[in-house]
């Protein structure tokens, strides 16, 4: 079943020279993208720098307007909503930032931290608000207590944890990981990969998954979008894809994994 799709995307951006910023022509970053990220599965999102990933994302949570073609959440329209109406689209998708942690404001407390989407939502009672506040904290396997703390008072690992649960305390549908882990050393992306698996599980998330390390692509994703200068290249079954590359800039791309990566790191 869909969750969200793409009809004949496009996105171009305006090249401005000068001091009074002329437009003297466009960049085309997306072109012609159509496809369907089907509910419950973990669809990863793979191409080189530049390529377009990060903006596609932000198209597919209707955060930016495309140019050309519509997306659909659920059936409806998001490309074209007011700010209101949007409302409940930015409960349902949430973004779980490259560096997450980095985002934690310092002088609020974890409890203030994960209530603060609650509130922004007008969500809850005061007592259902904190509830929720613990429930978010144990999902992300920390001990309740936490709330308390204060985000120096947190280890790297404890931080990221916190900002998962930040982006799951609205109980979204959708969640989009863009490179998720490319902040945090290597003992921890194991253990955030294994605790997205088992979120993505237990709340029946959809996931979608940007990331330039096809060996944590392989070993995570259900299908896999190639995205080449814009365009989509391949997309299939992961397991297909990695097998028997068809697109020759996917045979590129995977002839480009080190040794083994992938079936030893994770
Ligand atoms: P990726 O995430 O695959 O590295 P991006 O989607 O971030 O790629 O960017 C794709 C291209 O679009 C890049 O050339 C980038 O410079 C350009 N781009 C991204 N956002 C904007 C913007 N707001 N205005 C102009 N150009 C942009
Ligand atoms: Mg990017």
């Amino acid at each position: 079943m869909s969750i969200l799709s793409l009809q004949n995307i496009s996105k171009k951006y305006p090249i401005q020279r000068g001091i009074f910023k002329r437009t003297v022509g466009y960049a085309s970053i997306l072109r012609d993208v159509s496809f369907t990220v089907n509910a419950g599965e973990i669809l990863a999102i793979v191409g080189e720098s530049g390529c377009g990933k990060s903006t596609l994302a932000r198209l597919m949570m209707g955060l930016e307007a495309p140019s050309g073609g519509q997306v659909f959440y659920e059936g409806k329209r998001i490309d074209n909503l007011s700010y209101r109406r949007q409302m409940p689209i930015r409960r349902a998708i949430q973004l779980v930032f490259q560096d997450p942690s980095a985002a934690l404001n310092e002088r609020f407390s974890v409890g203030k931290l994960l209530q603060e989407p609650l509130d922004i939502h007008r969500i809850g009672t005061k007592d259902e608000r904190m509830a929720a506040v613990h429930h978010a904290l144990t999902q992300v396997e920390l001990p309740p207590d936490f709330s308390e703390r204060y985000p120096h008072e947190l280890s790297g690992g404890q931080r990221q944890r916190v900002a998962i649960a930040r982006s799951i305390i609205l109980q979204p549908s959708l969640l989009f990981l863009d490179e998720p882990l490319s902040a945090l050393d290597v003992s921890l992306q194991g253990q955030m990969l294994a605790l997205f698996k088992k979120l993505q599980q237990t709340m029946e998330l959809t996931l979608v998954i940007i990331s330039h390390d096809l060996g944590l692509v392989e070993h995570f994703s259900t299908r896999t979008l190639v995205l080449h200068y814009g365009e989509i290249a391949e997309l299939r079954d992961t397991a297909e894809l990695f097998a028997a590359p068809e697109h020759d800039y996917t045979k590129t791309l995977l002839a480009s994994i080190p040794n083994q990566m992938g079936k030893t790191r994770f």
